[in-house]
């Protein structure tokens, strides 16, 4: 008996339309934008093409106006998206708004999913999150920002948060708060909808990053936020899934996030290598192409493993998630496996490119800078590591052996 890496038939259908809709539609639309097109307009005419063709919200059930693909088909989908930073967003599936959507689906009343998520699903609004604090980041549950409830009716939020991504672009922020400090820790908090602009709400700065201002960086990603929360009044029709269930839902809409990240990374480094490998089979030094040293082969080698495992651990994972098995350890074996696999790749990249690689005349200087972050977003390194070493103790105490925190269920 074979294993079988079959990928069914309808699941490649749709990652060749994807791959198609990225290189015909979404790297051209790009260029425009570059040359100093207008960005709703583009993109405007990007989605009104996309959801014609069926390309809308990959994996949103069909009867929310998605495509209803599975963990599989999604995957193959996103790891096709990640190639232009247009990819995404045309198909309204980039973060965050794609994985607050999941959690408004998931624990949304009737009035929520009419209001709120509607609008999102249509691609007419944009949704940020904002749980990260100065004051606590990986661990979360050192938010400060109070909800203390005014009567029935409403609640009233004050505190600080940042690193509120897309925050000046959103319509609505959905905002983590405390509501019972004498409760136990991960039942303390909630999440609360709120509708930008709101004076209770106050963007106070994007904060400067490494990360390269390229021409598209702030309209694509719209910055990360500083946000002063003050008398923000919040109606108790607008509290999302219960009191003291935020942390919990929080964690739900991470998981999912974590996953489109590395899918994506698949994609950006795939164009990495293929740059890299398209400059040296033309660039000469010492009177013979690059391409020709061993040295260089051996750096496209390293590269190509890592994208090997990574498509690997995605698809092992996407399987499991199909059978709807327990995912949170590969999932953060992947998480940092990934963050790491995109870097080195895209360094190489720039490397081979010599002088050019670090110029802003290819994307990876950008790619470079922006990837960085993905060490510390959601949950840093350490905390995944903690987390997959833990487990690993744990499954030797059980089983005498640690393969089942090791893949070993693929045996
Ligand atoms: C680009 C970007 C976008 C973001 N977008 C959002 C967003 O949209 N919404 C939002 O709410 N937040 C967002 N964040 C915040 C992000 O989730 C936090 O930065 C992250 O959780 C880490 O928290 P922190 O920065 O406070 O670091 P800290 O919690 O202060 O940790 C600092 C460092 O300490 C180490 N560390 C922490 N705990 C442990 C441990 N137990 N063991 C060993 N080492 C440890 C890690 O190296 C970690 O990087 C974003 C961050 C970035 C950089």
């Amino acid at each position: 008996m074979s294993i079988d890496f079959e990928i069914p038939a309808e699941a490649k259908a749709i990652r060749e339309r994807v791959r198609q809709w990225v290189h015909d539609e979404c790297v051209p639309a790009e260029k425009k934008l570059l040359a100093g097109g207008d960005y709703k307009t583009i993109l405007g005419e990007l989605r009104v093409k996309a959801r014609a063709q069926g390309l809308w919200c990959p994996f949103i059930p069909k009867e929310y106006g998605g495509m209803g693909l599975g963990p599989l088909a999604n995957a193959l989908v996103q790891m096709e998206l990640g190639e232009s930073y247009l990819g995404a967003l045309s198909m309204n599936t980039q973060g965050p708004d794609d994985a607050t959507m999941l959690t408004l689906l998931e624990h949304g009343t009737p009035h929520q999913k009419e209001k709120y998520l509607k609008p999102l699903l249509n691609g007419e609004k944009r949704i940020c999150y904002s749980m990260t604090e100065k004051a606590a980041g990986a661990d979360a549950t050192g938010m400060q920002t109070r909800a203390v409830k005014d009567g029935n009716e409403n609640y009233v939020l004050n505190g600080e948060k940042w690193f509120s991504s897309a925050a000046s672009v959103a319509d609505i922020a959905v905002v983590m708060a405390k509501t019972d400090p004498d409760a136990p820790r991960h039942s303390q908090y909630s999440t609360f909808i709120v509708e930008l602009p709101n004076p209770g709400y106050r963007i106070v700065r994007d904060i400067e990053t490494m990360a390269v201002h390229g021409p598209l960086s702030s309209i694509l990603g719209g910055g990360h936020s500083e946000v002063e929360i003050k008398d923000l009044v919040v109606s108790a029709d607008d509290l999302l899934g219960g009191e003291g269930n935020g942390f919990n839902m929080g964690q739900h809409r991470l998981a999912y996030g974590r996953l489109r990240h590395g899918m994506h990374n698949v994609a950006m480094a795939q164009r990495a290598l293929d740059m890299a490998t398209a400059h040296v089979t033309k660039r000469s030094t010492f009177g013979q192409k690059l391409s020709s040293r061993q040295g260089v082969q051996w750096m496209l080698a390293d590269c190509a493993s890592e994208l090997y495992m990574a498509r690997l651990m995605l698809l092992h994972i996407a399987y499991k998630a199909e059978r709807k098995l327990d995912i949170r350890q590969e999932n953060s074996i992947a998480k940092v496996f990934l963050a790491h696999m995109v870097h080195k790749v895209v360094d190489t990249a720039i490397q081979l490119h010599g002088a050019l690689g670090y110029s802003q005349d290819t994307p990876l200087a950008a790619w470079y800078t922006h990837i960085r972050s993905q060490r510390l977003v959601d949950g840093p390194d350490e905390v995944h590591r903690w987390t997959v070493g833990r487990n690993v103790i744990k499954a030797y105490e059980r089983d005498g052996t640690t393969a089942a925190a090791a893949g070993g269920d693929l045996l």
